[in-house]
């Protein structure tokens, strides 16, 4: 049988051989103590990628987002965010846990929030009895609203309302580079709406490990000791940071195929009986697509698919996903 084509996540990606080289090849320090040049070198690279002054290089997206969530808020305050959002979802409960804070989830068109709901939301800071909205969660490209990319002037405008109303702002852009090269912006033309980021290399970059945070110095500052406390600060990281680098160097701009073959497998689906999909809605490299009754239960749909070679995730009762990257071909 021929090798699986994996489509359960874009995190299932080898590292290249080029990129194994510049692991192998990479100086390194320790970075607990603060001397590895190549994670210097990145969180450098990162920072002025986002447009911001400084940025934290960290094991997973999981830590860069708690960390961040962790920085900014303190215990008993109310963080809002897409009611599927990851940090919701896919976190363990981690902002309750590691931050204290009680979450306030919002229903959206396939995550994407508006200015009124923000307004709708937001407690009042003169109430002694409410938690303070402390923080917004945005996330883009938003994962459970099918990858989809948030319009720039909305994703503003969202932003600037949350700080009016005295909030700060953090971006979940886990594949801030899929909604990037689906736009044509710059990742600091996002970032500049927002108080930090986080953005995985782990993903459609093709590296083995790796996330960062970036921000202002002081919340940076706080997100490397949210780092050690959670135990994400590792010693000599430079032959990570070093696959990093290289996926920034020769990854980013190639996500335009990913999200090509995404289109080329929806509009495929929608042409056979029994699946059902807008390949208007496929916007970067998730593709979120519905099966009929009869073929389902989707985890026994899974099963089949597997056993013909072909691995892709079900991720609800009539919902499968599949995700293109840079280990699959056109
Ligand atoms: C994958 C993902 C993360 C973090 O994932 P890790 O597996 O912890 O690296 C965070 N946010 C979103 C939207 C994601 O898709």
């Amino acid at each position: 049988m021929p090798p699986p084509i994996d489509l359960r996540s874009d995190t299932v990606t080898r590292p290249t051989a080029a990129m194994r080289k510049a692991m192998a090849d990479a100086i390194v320090g320790d970075d607990v103590l603060g001397d590895d040049p190549t994670v210097i070198e990145l969180q450098n690279r990162f920072a002025q990628l986002t447009g911001k002054e400084a940025a934290c290089f960290v094991p997973s997206g999981t830590m860069a987002n708690e960390t961040a969530i962790r920085a900014q808020t303190e215990p008993g305050d109310e963080i809002i965010c897409e009611i599927n959002g990851h940090i919701v979802d896919h976190e363990t409960g981690g902002p309750a846990a590691l931050a204290g804070c009680m979450v306030r989830t919002l229903p959206s068109q396939h995550g994407i929030l508006t200015e009124a709901q923000i307004r709708a939301s937001v407690r009042p800071r003169d109430d002694d009895h409410a938690a303070w909205s402390k923080l917004l969660v945005l996330e883009n490209t938003h994962n459970a609203g099918g990858g989809t990319v948030w319009p720039l002037d909305q994703f503003a405008r969202v932003a600037r309302t949350a700080h009016e109303l005295g909030m700060r702002v953090h971006l979940d852009g886990a594949r801030l580079w899929n909604a990037c090269i689906a736009s044509g912006h710059k990742a600091s033309d996002y970032c500049r709406h927002v108080d930090s980021v986080s953005a995985c290399f782990s993903k459609g970059l093709g590296a083995p490990v790796g996330s960062a945070v970036a921000g202002d110095r002081e919340t940076i500052r706080r997100v490397f000791r949210f780092r050690k406390m959670f135990g994400g600060a590792m010693r000599q990281a430079g032959i990570l940071a070093a696959a990093a680098i290289h996926a920034l160097d020769h990854h980013l701009e190639r996500l335009a195929e990913d999200h090509a073959n995404a289109k080329r497998i929806a509009e495929s689906l929608a042409t056979i009986p029994g699946y059902r999909i807008d390949p208007n809605r496929v916007q970067t490299n998730l593709v979120y697509f519905d099966i009929d009754d009869r073929l389902s239960p989707t985890r026994d749909f899974a099963a089949k698919m597997k056993s013909r070679g072909v691995w892709i995730l079900d991720v609800g009762p009539t919902t499968m996903r599949a995700v293109t990257h840079l280990d699959v071909t056109r």
